[in-house]
C-alpha cells in the first residue's frame, strides 16, 4: 500500500503473513515522527485480523531504538516497527521491522543529468542510499553508468545491512566493501547519511537528496566538522571529571565498551562515572559535577547534537586521541571513527 504525500510503500501484506506466524493477541506499533501516517494503516490491518493494537509514542531513530521495555511494560505479543530494518540479531520477543521504501524513483532519476555533471573528473562510483532509496538503486546506477561511469554498488553486509547499497548513519561497511575499487561516493538520501560516509572515508562524498532535488558534496561539511571535534578533544584534554554515557536503548547498549573507557581514563588520571540513561539530553550533559561526557550510545549525538550542549561529548575514537592512544590521522576518515569499540593499541 502506498501512503499518500511522502509516498513510502507499506506492504500490508508482510503484516499479515506475519501475524498467520506469530499469532500475536497483543501488538505495539512503533514508528518515527516522519512515518506515523502509516500507522493508522498498520492499526486497520491489526483489527481486521482481531489483534489488539498500541501505539508507542516515544521518539525512535532507528533499528536501534525499539520499544522493547514498552511492549513488555503493556504485556505485547510483538511489535511492528516501521521505517528501519532489524540492527540486533536478536530481541526478546517477535518484532516485525517494515522498512518502507519510496514507490516512485522518478525524483531520484530527474537527479542523474545533474550528479552526472557533479561527478565529472572521476570514473570509478561507489553507491550507497538510505533504506527508503535502495530499491530504486539499480536504477541510478544504469543512469551513472550510460553516462560513461563505472558504478559499484556496496554489498550487504552482516546482519545490519540487508539491503545492497544500505547506509545507516553509524555502519558504512557496505560502501566500505567497495570504497579500494571507487573514485569517490554517491550516497542518495540524507545529508545527514552522506556526512557520516564522509567522516569514516578518504574518498569524496557527494549527497543527493531527491526529495528536495540537492546534489552537494560534502567537502566543506566534514573539514568543518572535524575542526570542531578537534576542538572538544582539546576542551577535553583539559577535564578531570568524565561522565561516560550509556543508553539503554537496546542496539546502542554498551555497557563493556563503557567499563573499557572507565579504566582507561582512570588509568591516565581521570575521574569518570559510568551514567545510565535512555535519551542523551541537555539537562544530563549540564549536569555539574562532570567537565565533559563520553557517549557510547548513538555516535552521531557526538556530531549532529553536539552544538547543543556545553561540553564535550567525545566519540570513543576521539577519547584514544585524547589519552595519546591513537592521533587524530589514525582516526579520521577511516571506520573507526564513528566506531563503538575499542581498538587493541
Ligand atoms: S545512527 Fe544512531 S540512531 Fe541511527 S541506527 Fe545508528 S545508533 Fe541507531
Amino acid at each position: 500500500m502506498v501512503l499518500g504525500s511522502n509516498e513510502v510503500v507499506v506492504p500490508t501484506e508482510r503484516i499479515e503473513e506475519w501475524i498467520d506466524s506469530v499469532k500475536p493477541r497483543r501488538i505495539l506499533v512503533q514508528a518515527p515522527l516522519g512515518l506515523r501516517n502509516a500507522i493508522p494503516l498498520i492499526i486497520n490491518v491489526l483489527d481486521r485480523r482481531g489483534v489488539e493494537a498500541y501505539v508507542s509514542m516515544s521518539p525512535t531513530w532507528g533499528g536501534c531504538d525499539v520499544a522493547v521495555r514498552e511492549a513488555r511494560d503493556i504485556d505485547a505479543d510483538g511489535i511492528i516497527h516501521v521505517g528501519h530494518t532489524q540492527f540486533l540479531a536478536s530481541h526478546p520477543l517477535p518484532i516485525l521491522f517494515i522498512e518502507g521504501w519510496y514507490s516512485d524513483p522518478e525524483p531520484l532519476l530527474r537527479l542523474a543529468p545533474k550528479v552526472v555533471e557533479l561527478l565529472r573528473g572521476y570514473s570509478k562510483v561507489g553507491l550507497g542510499a538510505t533504506v527508503q532509496w535502495t530499491t530504486h538503486l539499480s536504477k541510478f546506477a544504469d543512469e551513472l553508468r550510460n553516462a560513461g561511469f563505472s558504478v559499484l554498488i556496496g554489498a550487504q553486509e552482516g546482519i545490519r545491512i540487508i539491503h545492497s547499497g544500505q547506509v545507516l548513519g553509524c555502519d558504512y561497511s557496505s560502501l566500505k566493501s567497495v570504497e579500494g575499487n571507487v573514485d569517490c561516493f554517491v550516497v542518495i538520501g540524507s545529508v545527514f547519511h552522506a556526512l557520516g560516509a564522509g567522516l569514516v572515508s578518504d574518498r569524496r562524498v557527494l549527497s543527493v537528496e531527491p526529495e528536495s532535488q540537492r546534489a552537494t558534496w560534502m567537502d566543506d561539511m566534514v573539514r568543518k566538522i572535524y575542526s570542531q571535534r578537534y576542538a572538544n578533544i582539546r576542551r577535553f584534554k583539559e577535564s578531570r571529571r568524565i561522565g561516560i554515557i550509556v543508553s539503554v536503548k537496546p542496539g546502542q547498549m554498551h555497557l563493556g565498551l563503557a567499563r573499557k573507557l572507565k579504566s582507561l581514563l582512570e588509568r591516565h588520571g581521570y575521574d569518570a562515572d559510568i551514567l545510565i540513561t535512555d535519551e542523551v539530553s541537555e539537562p544530563l550533559i549540564m549536569e555539574s559535577r562532570y567537565d565533559a561526557y563520553v557517549n557510547t550510545a548513538c555516535p552521531r549525538l557526538s556530531i549532529e547534537d553536539q552544538a547543543r550542549f556545553s561540553k564535550p561529548l567525545l566519540l570513543p575514537s576521539e577519547v584514544m586521541v585524547a589519552i595519546g592512544r591513537l592521533k587524530w590521522e589514525e582516526i579520521i576518515g577511516k571506520k573507526i571513527y564513528l566506531s563503538l569499540s575499542l581498538p587493541e593499541v
